[in-house]
């Protein structure tokens, strides 16, 4: 199959998301053109991602965006796994990651921080386009090009593209109109996101800005993400979504975390469903999949966003060894390979894990979990392996040694 980048039709993406946005930049600031299409009338502010891992904002400092980035939230060297009831805590220090990486540090921004500036910049480049309100709803494929429907407020539309790239989220169409599997599983309870501007920190003596609580009864994760304290909380299986939601419930979880003679002010609250889950193929032909088209799994640890973003930059890579005429089509099955394998490797594993550490409930294994984090967080010797595996350095290096 030959695959013209530069030629009259160009390269497609579904979907504005953090991922898509990345790999529309990067392939734009090679002179590919290149056309997103967003269902949305603007760019979703929707609280998720917030966490940017350090091979992250190595990547995006390529595009010339990290410096932006960094502005709008907080850089975080250091983070903790603590333990609820008794107040113990391993600090993990990131600075022992300085030869690894250009930003050895935790960012807390929201993931709209990105979009919004990849956008911007796309909109002053004549040969990117990014159209919302264009929900993509079918793709079909021949040997010379792909084609793509969207519905707009003015109609359906077909549109011809070199190739189609699925940034359209974890219920993606493209993925759904190429018939590719989603397999794995969704766990039966949802996940609670509170954000408050009280001042937690009061109440932990020594808290970072990003926080593993563990507790066999009621874990919790505290992140700081732009002056309030983001707390997500696991809720019973069960309950109704308006019963989640509720002030007396969200009250009820942040005085069990916080006591506190008075209500919390809540500025957001979300509900979530959470899942593992990878696709059985990123790629057929001309349609490639990468971020949560093709890969979700629960947030502990901060690695779905961070880790499509990983998937963008590999991808637009090969592409650029396509238009080089380094390599043929070929190499996008490399792509696939790369980024699935990791992805099931360590994203799905890693994910699966920290859910099991920290809501452990059987007293002694949640005390041997916490000792360790704790003897490896006071030795640099074990906290640098620690560290390059869980801020996912490792795993951007393991997918390029894949053949
Ligand atoms: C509570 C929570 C916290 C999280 N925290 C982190 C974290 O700290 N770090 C981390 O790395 N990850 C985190 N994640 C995961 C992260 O949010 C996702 O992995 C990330 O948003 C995936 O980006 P994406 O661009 O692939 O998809 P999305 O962000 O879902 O973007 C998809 C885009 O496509 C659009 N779209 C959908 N369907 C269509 C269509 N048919 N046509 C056109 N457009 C369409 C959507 O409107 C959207 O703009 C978290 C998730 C949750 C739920």
């Amino acid at each position: 199959m030959s695959i013209n980048l530069r030629g009259k039709d160009p390269v497609i993406i579904a979907g504005a998301g953090p991922v898509g946005c990345t790999l529309a930049l990067y392939l734009a600031r090679q002179g590919i053109p290149v056309v997103m299409f967003e269902a949305e009338a603007e760019l979703p502010e929707d609280l998720r991602a917030s966490t940017w891992h350090p091979p992250t904002l190595d990547m995006l400092d390529e595009l010339e965006i990290t410096e932006e980035l960094l502005g709008t939230g907080l850089k975080v060297p250091n983070y903790q796994y603590r333990d609820r009831r008794t107040g113990e805590y391993a600090d993990f220090d990131m600075t022992v990651l300085s030869d690894a990486t250009r930003h050895p540090y935790r960012l807390q921004t929201e993931q709209f921080r990105l979009t919004r500036i990849v956008c911007r910049i796309l909109e002053g480049m004549p040969h990117a386009e990014v159209r919302f309100q264009c929900t993509v709803d079918n793709v079909a494929q021949d040997d010379a090009s792909v084609t793509v429907t969207i519905n707009t407020p003015g109609g359906r539309e077909d549109v011809r593209g070199s190739l189609v790239f699925g940034g359209d989220g974890a219920n993606s169409a493209i993925r759904r109109k190429a018939a590719i599997d989603f397999e794995g599983f969704t766990y039966p309870e949802k996940f609670l996101v509170a954000s408050t501007p009280y001042p937690l920190e009061e109440h932990f003596p020594g808290l970072a800005w990003v926080n593993y609580i563990a507790d066999p009864e009621e874990w919790c994760v505290l992140l700081r993400c732009n002056n309030l304290w983001r707390v997500l909380f696991p809720t019973p299986p069960g309950m109704s979504n308006d019963a989640l939601l509720s002030d007396d419930y969200i009250q009820g979880r942040l005085h069990f975390l916080a006591d506190n003679d008075e209500d919390f002010e809540v500025d957001h609250r979300t509900l979530y469903n959470v899942h593992q889950r990878v696709a059985k193929q990123y790629r057929i032909g001309r349609i490639l999949l990468g971020g949560d088209s093709a890969h979700v799994n629960n947030p502990l640890g901060g690695m779905g966003m961070n880790g499509g973003i990983h998937d963008a930059v590999n991808l637009a890579e090969k592409l650029m060894m396509i238009d080089r005429g380094d390599a043929n089509d070929d190499i996008l099955d490399l792509y696939d390979r790369q980024r699935r394998i990791i992805c099931k490797k360590f994203v799905q594993e890693q994910s699966i894990a920290n859910k099991k550490a920290i809501e452990a409930q059987d007293p002694e294994s949640h005390k041997k979990q916490q000792e360790k984090y704790m003897k490896s967080a006071a030795d640099p010797e074990l906290s640098r392996p620690f560290l390059m595996r869980t801020s996912m350095i490792d795993s951007v290096r393991e997918s390029y040694e894949i053949t």
